[in-house]
């Protein structure tokens, strides 16, 4: 079961105001922080480059540290992972109007931020 998640949110980049693209001395490049789309991509994607900067990062420590992010990295994942799941799950049957799913489908955007939410 696929999600139906936007891949980016509709904020403006605001290192490179929106352009994608960075001025640098050896001239323009992709923007860092949007990878050149010049807008933000969603939470849970900015969750994702996280946790590889995270992982990438510790791998080379080593050490206990290292082996206690790693671990705690993978848990991440893990939670962040059901949690999709859940929403993919709930999305069905809350399209049909059940309030129970509709709260489940509430709860999981909430933690994982894929849809933005319209608060009355
Ligand atoms: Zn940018």
């Amino acid at each position: 079961m696929k999600a139906r998640m936007p891949a980016s949110s509709n904020l403006a980049c605001a290192t490179c105001y929106g352009q994608g693209v960075t001025n640098t001395e050896q001239g323009p490049l992709a923007c860092p922080d949007c990878g050149g789309e010049g807008k933000l991509p969603s939470p849970m994607v900015l969750t994702d480059w996280r946790l590889r900067e995270l992982e990438r990062h510790y791998q080379t420590l080593g050490g206990e540290t290292g082996q206690d992010v790693q671990w705690l990295v993978s848990e991440v994942r893990r939670a962040h992972h059901a949690l999709v799941q859940i929403l993919a799950a709930s999305q069905e049957a809350a399209d049909d109007g059940d309030p129970i799913t509709s709260k489940i489908k509430f709860l999981a955007n909430d933690v994982l931020g894929a849809y933005p939410v319209k608060r009355a």
